[in-house]
């Protein structure tokens, strides 16, 4: 449903500036929180309701007395009882790093002469995809720089591609975006060509900041860049994804903007962001960044579980920027998704001989090189259960994180069973060694949770995987 002011007799607020660092910086300063009021706000993100800038800056105030303990744990709270223990799994695929800005964090920056420029041919594409397949992923975010050949037909082209592509069982069944912001009638032509989510990063919400890194190209536009994912819904993609790039600004500010943002689609589509990203800048060719703002690992991970409580029906999205060790502790505190697997160098999935990380032809250094293998090996290991469904999308439940959270039941009858079953699609196809031992014991434990009757039919469902068939879901 599409927001209609006349009906509400509210300011419209579509396509509009919303960020008041005002408002935000008064905020920070001068929320004042004590032990009562941390843990009220706590109780109120349990009780399963969205958070208020100012509750916001509670939780980002309460440093002291074990607060943040209870932050960490309040979020772990949440994502135990609401979400469960999935995690999703995804893998970034860079189609092409040419690119007219010059964001001073950014290896595929124009003015980095160093960068080796590539744009993967259409035969790169599908070799790169089969790889990926082989791996056993079902789902990739396709990142492009921003660059005249990266037009609107140019990625739902390659969209298209990388549906098309199936290889043994072998196929992928959503496709996101992280590209640059485009206007209305590109968003329509991207949409249309059946993508997932498409992801845009504000990077710092700051406007003053935003000037420092961004010198030069269209990327400078900070307001066009803030309204993009608002020009996105205009043209139909009900289902965005936001983000900031931790380290060019303060932490606490770029938390309050994120919220912000979120209200802001919320107030102004019915819906909120259907993911947050919270990247931290990593190393990268020709790298131009004060170290004044790092977000140190502690900051970081208390930032993850605040993200959690302030937007609880919000995917997280944790990538392999971080170490496994620091992946592991924050996914506790209520990540949804993380990638695994992950190789940025632009055609390196399918080049098997070239492991190494090169920053020449990289975005930025990772920090967690395992397989898709090992990453899924490690979930099961600690007791999550590893998901590469993508049913709500195709059945065109829109909202899913929403209704995961506010439809009683939703989970047990929809998420777990998915989850399950391409789980046992991935065992039978990928997996190797005791992983696959440890994935159908996780089937069995994981089927425990259900109602007797989802649970038949997932068992039904599994034998007929075991028999060939493939893509069931509910
Ligand atoms: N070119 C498009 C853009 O700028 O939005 C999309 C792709 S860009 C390659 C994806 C994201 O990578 C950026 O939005 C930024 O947040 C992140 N990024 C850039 N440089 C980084 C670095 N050195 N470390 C970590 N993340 C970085
Ligand atoms: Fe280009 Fe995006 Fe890198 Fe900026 S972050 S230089 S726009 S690829």
């Amino acid at each position: 449903m599409k927001f209609s002011p006349e009906k509400l007799s509210i300011p419209d607020q579509r396509m509009k500036q919303f960020i008041d660092p005002e408002e935000i910086w008064n905020l920070i300063k001068n929320t004042k929180p004590d032990k009562k009021r941390v843990r009220d706000v706590i109780a109120k993100s349990l009780d399963k309701q969205r958070l208020t800038l100012e509750e916001t800056a509670v939780l980002i105030n309460s440093l002291g007395a074990g607060l943040a303990d209870e932050i960490k744990q309040g979020a772990r709270e949440l994502k135990e009882k609401v979400y469960g223990n999935r995690i999703v799994l995804f893998a970034p695929l860079y189609i092409g790093n040419r690119c007219i800005n010059n964001c001073q964090y950014c290896g595929f920056r124009v003015t980095n002469a160093e960068a080796i420029r590539k744009t993967l041919s259409d035969d790169e594409i599908v070799k790169e995809v089969e790889a990926l397949e082989d791996n056993g992923q079902k789902r990739l975010v396709l990142v492009y720089g921003e660059h005249p050949d990266y037009s609107p037909e140019y990625i739902a082209h390659t969209v298209k591609i990388v549906y098309g592509v199936k290889k043994g069982h072998g196929e992928i069944r959503r496709v996101n975006i992280n590209a640059a912001p485009l206007d209305i009638e590109g968003f329509r032509i991207v949409g249309e060509s059946g993508i997932g989510t498409y992801q845009i990063f504000q990077e710092t919400y700051h406007p003053e900041a935003y000037k420092w890194y961004h010198l030069g190209g269209k990327k400078r536009d900070y307001e066009y860049r803030l309204t993009a994912l608002d020009r996105a819904q205009e043209a139909g993609i009900d289902d965005v994804g936001i983000g900031a790039l931790f380290g060019l600004y303060d932490w606490r500010f770029e938390v309050m903007g994120l919220v912000r943002h979120a209200n802001h689609l919320e107030a102004c589509y019915n819906v909120g962001p259907h993911t947050i990203s919270f990247p931290r800048i990593k190393d990268a060719l020709s790298l131009n960044i004060d170290q004044k703002y790092q977000t140190g690992d502690e900051d970081f991970k208390k930032l993850v579980a605040i993200l959690r409580l302030a937007v609880p029906y919000t995917g997280l999205i944790l990538t392999a920027r971080e170490s496994p060790d620091v992946r592991r502790e924050a996914m506790q505190y209520g990540v949804s998704q993380i990638d695994g697997g992950t190789k940025l160098e632009l055609g390196s999935y399918s080049d098997t001989k070239n492991e190494k990380q090169n920053l020449n032809r990289e975005q930025f250094k990772i920090n967690d090189a395992r397989s898709l293998a090992e990453v899924i090996d490690e979930l099961l290991e600690n007791d999550y259960l590893p998901s590469f469904c993508t049913s709500c999308y195709r059945m065109g439940r829109t909202g899913e994180h929403f209704m995961e959270f506010s439809v009683p039941g939703f989970i047990k009858r929809f998420c777990t069973p998915n989850a399950i079953l391409t789980l046992s699609e991935y065992i039978c196809d990928y997996a190797q060694g005791e992983t696959v031992g440890k994935g159908w014991k996780a089937i069995e434990k994981n089927l425990e949770k259900l109602d007797a009757g989802v649970a038949q039919t997932t068992k039904e469902k599994i034998e007929r995987i075991k028999l060939g068939e493939r893509d069931l879901y509910f």
